[in-house]
């Protein structure tokens, strides 16, 4: 059992900048940029910097540190976007895929900041 890492993945390359990246913000925890195919006006990525695949995975083993930077950087991306509540925006959606079910592509947990439009159903 236990989560395999795969040290190849496109964010693990990314974080280790043999892939260039369009960032957003950036702390000792984690990286936020811009997604290469962005699904509305605001889509942005944030990822730990730490070796998790999955949701799952940064959840059951993440030290508190990072899981409390990681959600900072979360909350630095929505102020800077412009669609936070807290400063009048009209809101997003953070959400994560995990796994095959959640059709999860790359394999480095990641969320997905996404606003700048009224977003569709959720679940499709
Ligand atoms: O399905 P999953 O949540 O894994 O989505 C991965 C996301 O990573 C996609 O939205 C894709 O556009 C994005 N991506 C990216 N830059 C890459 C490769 C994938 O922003 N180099």
């Amino acid at each position: 059992m236990g989560f395999d890492y795969d040290d190849q993945n496109i964010f693990a390359r990314i974080l280790r900048g043999e892939i260039p990246n369009d960032t957003v913000a950036e702390n000792a925890h984690a990286l936020a940029f811009r997604d290469i195919a962005p699904k509305s006006p605001s889509h942005v990525l944030v990822i730990p910097k730490g070796r998790y695949v999955s949701f799952d995975d940064f959840a059951a083993n993440a030290p508190a540190e990072e899981i409390a930077g990681f959600m900072r950087l979360c909350a630095e991306v929505v102020a800077k976007e412009g669609i936070g509540l807290d400063g009048g925006g009209q809101g997003f959606r953070a959400i994560t895929n995990a796994g095959p079910d959640g059709v999860q592509e790359v394999p480095h947990f990641h969320v997905h900041i996404m606003g700048g439009r009224m977003m569709g159903p959720m679940v499709s």
